[in-house]
């Protein structure tokens, strides 16, 4: 089974992720990084906060 992951903040379609897979990912639209974790069906984004110039 497969999910797509899409970005939190924008809505862009990140990637196709197994369950059991944890990708560090940026969102190639609005710059964020984020931690992107699938476990037991449920998909975990986390933002991960950083530096912006
Ligand atoms: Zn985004």
């Amino acid at each position: 089974m497969t999910y797509y992951t899409v970005c939190p903040d924008c809505g862009y379609k990140l990637l196709k992720a197994s369950d059991g897979s944890q990708i560090e990912i940026y969102c190639p639209k609005c710059k964020a990084k984020m931690l992107i974790e699938i476990k037991d069906g449920k998909i975990l984004i986390q933002k991960i906060l950083a530096d912006k110039t």
